[in-house]
Parts: C-alpha cells; structure tokens; sequence
C-alpha cells in the first residue's frame, strides 16, 4: 500500500476510483436530498396545523433501495459499477429499456475527476482529502440548486464548519483568513440582497447562497471572495443571457445563482492564488 500513496500517478488513478464511487452517492444524494426535505417540511406544517401527520414509508439515502423510475425494477450491484454499468446497459434500464439519463454517468465523472484532480494538484496529502470533499459538496450543490432552486443547509452549514476546521489546520490559508472569509462571504451577499429587495422590490437570490459563499470564504479565506464574485458573475451573466435568448427565459424568475459559485469556487481552489498573483503581482 506504501507505492500507492507515494507515487503520484498510483495516487491519483485510486483517488479517481474512489471519487467515481463517491460520484455514484453524489447522485443519490442529488436525488434524495430535496425529497427528503420537502417531506420534513410537511410534516412540521402538518404538526404546526395539528394534524395528524401521515404515515409514510421510510425514505432516506439509504431506505428504499435504488430502483428504475418507470418500472421499478431494484438496480443490482452489477448494474450500480459508475459510469461502466451505464456504458454496458447502453443507458438503458435492463428491465424495461427505459432510457437512464447521461446525467448518472456525468456526476460520476464529475465525482472521480474532482478527486483525480485534488490529489494530482495537492498530491496525496491531506489537503487532497479535504479539498476532494468540498468539491463533492460543491457538485451535490450544484445539480440540486440546477433542479430545485434549493443550497440545502444540510450541505451550506457542514461545508462552512469543514472550511473553518480544515483551515484550523491551515491547509489552505491561516485560520483568520478563514473566519473572516466566512462572516464576509454572507454579508457580502446579505447586503447585496438587501439592496436589491429596497431598489427592485424583489428577491433576487436566496439565503443559501449567501450560506454557500460563507463556505468558498471559509475554504478559500477572505482574499479569494472578489475573484469568486466576479467569476460567478461573468459565468452567470453569460449563461443567464444564453438561456433567456435560447429558452426564452422569463427574466423575472430567479436564477439560481449557487451553481455559478460553485463553479468559481472549485476554479478559485485550484486557480485562485495564482490568477490573484496575476492581478496584484
Ligand atoms: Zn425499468
């Protein structure tokens, strides 16, 4: 086991391994996560309103097992294996020949590249480990907020207490670039909700992005948040404008603004320091 810890190339292609598998959760997670939560919710509502709540079968990322949307056919372990099972079923259940989305596969990939990348840039170090899990967060983020319009705490809070405690450790940047990072990152965006809602009169993001810049500012540290602002902009902008032509977007409905900074946070964590040297060299 030494060799693969020691040798770059070995330590990448297990962290690529791994990430895949982590990759094949993260769609889990994707999936679930907002069901989850929009269960609990009504649930309070109905204790809220006194009612007695409804019994339903358990479901969480665990309960029930993973089964084909159109027929339910359970999916075994053979046909679970990222990106390979959806390459041999030709992304087609086995069952029933419903069509699986190339989204599975992509996540997958996304999960294992993020790895493969953190442990090639960082080497096979703690700081790879920490930095593969906040792009794992980072992609849950992404495709859940794509889908749902939702940042759930569940992943902005764990990412900005992970932030503050790798940075305890200084992996990243010293602990009060940290901390600072994480207070500057939510007002930041606080105050830019609050002025858009008194001059526009309405809302044009929502809390968990100012959550999810609060955990780039805990990762990254203070520095990086104008970098990861404008980034996210640029790449919002362009894309929000994309859509509006193309799609015919209604531009009053709110973009969700969370996959912009994700991205520019998983560019900043890599590219940061150096695209900062580049400005202010
Ligand atoms: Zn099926």
């Amino acid at each position: 086991m030494p060799y693969l810890l020691t040798d770059p190339l070995a330590a990448t292609i297990v962290a690529l391994i791994v990430g895949l598998c982590v990759g094949s959760f993260l769609n889990v997670v994707i999936h679930r996560l907002p069901k989850m939560l929009e269960r609990s919710w009504a649930e309070q509502a109905a204790e809220i309103r006194n009612e007695t709540p409804v019994p339903t079968a358990t479901y969480n990322l665990w309960t029930p097992r993973s089964a084909c949307p159109a027929c339910g056919h359970a999916i075994g372990a053979f046909e679970n294996v990222p990106v390979v099972s959806w390459l041999v079923l030709r992304g087609k259940c086995r069952a029933c020949k419903a069509p699986i989305s190339a989204r599975y596969p992509f996540v997958e990939i996304l999960g294992g590249v993020a790895a493969a990348g953190a442990v090639w840039y960082f080497g096979p170090t703690a700081k790879a480990v920490a930095a593969s899990l906040f792009l794992w967060a980072l992609i849950a983020l992404t495709f859940i907020d794509a889908d749902t319009q939702l940042l759930p705490d569940d992943i902005t809070l764990p990412l900005v207490w992970g932030g503050l405690l790798a940075n305890l450790f200084g992996l990243f940047v010293p602990l009060a670039d940290a901390v600072i990072g994480a207070m500057a990152g939510y007002l930041v965006l606080w105050t830019v909700y609050w002025l858009f809602k008194l001059i526009r009169g309405k809302e044009g993001m929502g809390y968990g992005d100012f959550k999810l810049l609060a955990a780039l500012g805990a990762w990254l540290g203070w520095k990086l948040l104008p970098l990861i602002v404008l980034m996210s902009s640029v790449v919002g902008a362009v894309l929000g404008i994309l859509l509006i032509v193309f799609r015919r977007r209604d531009n009053a409905t709110p973009m969700p603004f969370g996959p912009y900074l994700a991205i520019a946070g998983a560019i900043a964590l890599f590219a940061g320091p150096a695209l900062m040297r580049l400005w202010f060299p």
